[in-house]
């Protein structure tokens, strides 16, 4: 795909050009310089393209230290992914040494730069943008990041270097997940131990509104995206109805996601009823969103244990769900740092169920047995008969079952169907839906 990866010397204004790319507040900024240190991701699209753009932290050329060196690794390494630089350069303080040593490492890169003059909200600040031509990488774009102003003719000559159509959205294929639950669970606390504590930082402008943050992450090599809704929480005014907001939160988190984690505080399961009503709230509008599950029982390090305590609970706890009980369960302790990668794991996993293609062939091996072995019951002495089934594309696994009387086929005996399937195939986590259809 087309990466383009956003370079340049501390605060000259990389973060917000690169919010303005992906056209959402991602980044979390700070006018102290070397906030936002590590390598963002984001999607952007000028003119029906899509790329995906690398936001970089500060970098200091030549430095001995070992915090810079760090930086200037992933410089480097966004330069070698990237078909295509913005170097940024900033009009209001003009050019610096360091522009210089940057300007000299992207020259090297052999790979196509764009100067980017920035903060030229002036016209005398855009005519200061002629001292730039001096680091011999071509014209500078004059160009407001903040407002967007001088963004349009920068990016049809960055889309002109594309070597890939970019017809194609690049997230498409990303997990993407969110992690929901009631307050004071611990979201936020995990959210912090994955992303590390810089996102705490996030400054928010007063009365704007503002969407969840999508933060792209990567583990053992695998993509996924965390939606981050903390900060639609400070939209929440005092007098505001809290618990309202915070089920509209879940819900736009859920809409835009593939899997959910939903965080249960271990301290208020108990043993005899399972879940609380609101727990269980949170667990069915992710099953009726068709979203895959991950059940996280968190502050398992509150719980007094011995070890079939986790066992016998989660046993308790899916015979009270029941039949909403197809999703893993797995005891954390964000506090302690224990099995926390070990949720992103399952989601990641739940993820590949979700999204499987059963190929027509096994699904029948399995099913025409399974239907052989208890047929559905026959409506009025009519014989109803399954003759095949397939699985059909959609964001989550559908199948179809054709057979002659469609309309009489029962809602336990879909059940029974479904039950077998979970037996047979993968598909811990995920919802499936049944249909049946005249051949
Ligand atoms: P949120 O409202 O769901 O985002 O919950 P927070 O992340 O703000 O956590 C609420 C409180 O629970 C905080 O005081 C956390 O320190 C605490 N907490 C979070 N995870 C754990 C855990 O695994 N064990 C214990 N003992 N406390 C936790």
């Amino acid at each position: 795909s087309n990466i383009i990866a956003i370079v340049g010397r501390p605060n000259v204004g990389k973060s917000t050009l690169f919010n303005r790319l992906i056209e959402q507040k991602k980044a979390i900024m700070d006018n102290l310089s070397g906030v936002t240190r590590d390598r963002h991701y984001g999607y952007g699209q000028w003119t029906g393209r899509f790329f995906t753009v690398i936001d970089t932290g500060g970098y200091v050329h030549g430095s001995e230290d070992k915090f810079e060196g760090a930086i200037r690794e992933q410089v480097e390494l966004a330069i070698e992914e990237a078909a295509v630089l913005l170097f940024v350069v900033d009009c209001s303080t003009g050019l610096t040494d360091l522009d210089k040593d940057f300007a000299n490492v992207l020259r090297r890169s052999k790979k196509p730069v764009i100067l980017i003059a920035n903060k030229a909200d002036t016209h005398e600040k855009a005519y200061a943008a002629a001292e730039f031509y001096e680091l011999g990488l071509g014209d500078p774009f004059a160009i407001a990041a903040e407002s967007g102003s001088g963004t349009g003719d920068m990016l049809d000559v960055m889309v002109s270097h594309f070597k890939d159509e970019g017809i194609e959205n690049p997230e498409l294929g990303i997990p993407r997940v969110a992690i929901l639950g009631r307050p004071n669970v611990g979201k936020s606390s995990f959210l912090n131990a994955i992303l590390g504590k810089d996102r705490s930082i996030v400054t928010d402008e007063a009365g704007t509104t503002r969407d969840a943050i999508q933060n792209h992450y990567t583990m053992f090599g695998k993509d996924f995206i965390i939606t981050d809704t903390a900060g639609i929480r400070r939209k929440a005014r005092i007098d505001d109805n809290i618990e309202y907001y915070s089920v509209l939160r879940s819900m736009k988190a859920l809409e835009e996601c593939d899997v959910a984690i939903i965080i249960i505080d271990a301290t208020t399961i108990d043993p005899l009823t399972g879940l609380e009503a609101q727990d269980m709230n949170i667990v069915s509008m992710a099953d009726k969103a068709k979203k895959g599950i991950v059940l996280m029982i968190n502050k398992w390090d509150l719980v007094a244990k011995d070890t079939n305590t986790a066992i016998q609970l989660e046993k308790a706890i899916k015979e009270r769900m029941a039949p909403l009980n197809y999703m893993p369960v797995i005891f954390t302790s964000v506090m302690e740092k224990k099995r926390i990668f070990q949720a992103l794991e399952l989601m990641l996993k739940v993820y590949e169920n979700r999204t499987q293609k059963i190929s027509t062939s096994k699904l029948n091996d399995v099913m025409l047995d399974v239907i052989a072995s208890y047929p559905p019951p026959a409506w009025k002495g009519k014989y109803i008969k399954i003759k095949y089934c397939t699985q059909v594309s959609t964001p989550y696994p559908t199948f179809i079952f054709f057979c002659n009387l469609p309309q009489y086929i029962k809602e336990s005996y879909e059940r029974y169907l479904e039950n077998q399937m979970r037996k047979a195939f993968n598909l811990e986590g995920t919802p499936i839906s049944l249909f049946f259809r005249k051949k």
